[in-house]
């Protein structure tokens, strides 16, 4: 059985070539386009179950075919990114990408990101929910946060993820890896830059939420 189809991105052939054959061996369709309005025209033909985009991409760069599909669809988009110093702009432009993978990667490593994605996005939670930190309501229905004087802040897809594992295990102190295995979905491989970068955007749209940083740790939200 056929696990779906998967759009790739990509102006190198040969990455194209060698992930198609780690994706078909998972049992999955690899749709290879070599650059963003193709790649947009493909999304439309195919709906692919998932999206693998190439920053550094001739013609529309890799961050405007995200925001492009981003417009238009909810469909799951990892971004394969050349450079460290594009990671804080995939996080920090909330272009919508729902993971990342810093060339050179490992295929296998891909095709698992890939699969946790799929099955994050496909278990979103059916009820809505509010969790209340001191001042703050985060509604996990409207997937917001609402401050003390009822302004609302709506995170990106991933900062919110981040938020509400924190807001569910209010008091606690969790460590970077168990925040990038419940919230990202794989096992931690080095990157606990990831979290980082993810809290400080938290507390750069929200300056005044608890999250507390614990030395050595982790973190923690509420008391
Ligand atoms: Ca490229």
């Amino acid at each position: 059985m056929s696990s779906g189809t998967i759009l790739l991105i990509e102006d190198e052939d040969e990455i194209a070539e060698l992930l198609a054959l780690y994706f078909e061996k998972e049992g999955f369709r690899l749709v290879h386009a070599d650059n963003g309005e193709v790649g947009l025209q493909r999304l439309q033909e195919r709906s692919p179950r998932a999206v693998l985009l190439d920053v550094g991409l001739p013609g529309i760069d890799g961050m405007e075919v995200c925001r492009r599909i981003r417009s238009a669809s909810d469909v799951p988009v990892i971004m394969l990114t050349a450079r460290d110093s594009e990671i804080d702009k995939i996080v920090g432009l909330e272009i919508g990408a729902d993971d990342y993978v810093t060339k050179p990667f490992s295929p296998r490593e891909l095709v698992a990101r890939v699969k946790a994605v799929l099955r994050r996005s496909e278990e979103r939670p059916a009820k809505p929910k509010i969790i209340n930190v001191d001042e703050f309501a985060i509604d996990s229905g409207r997937r917001e946060v609402i401050l003390p004087d009822e302004t609302v802040v709506r995170p990106t897809a991933r900062e919110f993820d981040l938020l509400w594992y924190l807001a569910e295990n209010q008091g606690l102190v969790l460590s970077r890896s168990q925040l990038l295995e419940a919230v990202w979905g794989y096992d931690y491989f080095g990157e606990t830059r990831t979290v980082d970068v993810h809290v400080r955007q938290l507390r750069k749209k929200l300056p005044e939420i608890p999250i507390e940083t614990v030395w050595g740790v982790g973190y923690r939200i509420g008391s």
